[in-house]
């Protein structure tokens, strides 16, 4: 069920997630709105994944992807947030991201403290830059999917 929908491409608009607090934990995620989460295929397994992503018409980078149970809806709905593997110099709320969906690393898990979490996800972002190196992989990042006609033309300006 995870890897039945791959490669997944999505866009949207970058929205207010609900504070969990992943940037305090240095590990932000660039969240999706409901809308954009309601369109997905709704037997795509919670979890962990990984991929490409673009903010805007910027440049192509790894990502890790959660799907997960969104705890402000009492998890009743699901949630779409993706960790880009660059550093950025300022927040992008309100910029549209694109990315896709290449491959799927494990289950949602529950952890008994903070450093299991952030270990966790560390070895996560690891095993994603590993997979991402590989070139089955790497050809997603040149996919036309990110080379959006209209920022060609703002760019020309
Ligand atoms: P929220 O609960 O609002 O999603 P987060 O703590 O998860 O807050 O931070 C997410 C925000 O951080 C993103 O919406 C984006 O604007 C910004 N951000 C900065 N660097 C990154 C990155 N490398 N990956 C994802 N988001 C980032
Ligand atoms: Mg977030």
């Amino acid at each position: 069920a995870a890897m039945k929908h791959l490669p997944y491409f999505c866009r949207g608009e970058v929205v207010k997630g609900f504070g969990r607090g992943s940037k305090e934990l240095g590990i932000p995620t660039a969240n999706f709105s409901e809308q954009v989460v309601e369109s997905f295929p709704s037997d795509m397994s919670t979890g962990i994944y990984y991929g490409w992503a673009c903010v805007g018409n910027g440049d192509v980078h790894k990502m890790v992807l959660s799907i997960g149970w969104n705890p402000f809806y009492k998890n009743i709905k699901k949630s779409v947030e993706a960790h880009i593997i660059h550093t950025f110099k300022e927040d992008f709320y309100g910029e549209i991201l694109s990315i896709v969906i290449t491959g799927y690393i494990r289950p949602e898990k529950n952890f008994d403290s903070l450093e299991a979490l952030i270990s966790a996800i560390q070895e996560d972002i690891e095993e994603a830059k590993r997979q991402l190196d590989l070139p089955d992989q790497r050809k997603f990042k040149e996919d036309n999917f990110f080379h959006l006609p209209e920022c060609k033309i703002v760019k020309n300006h």
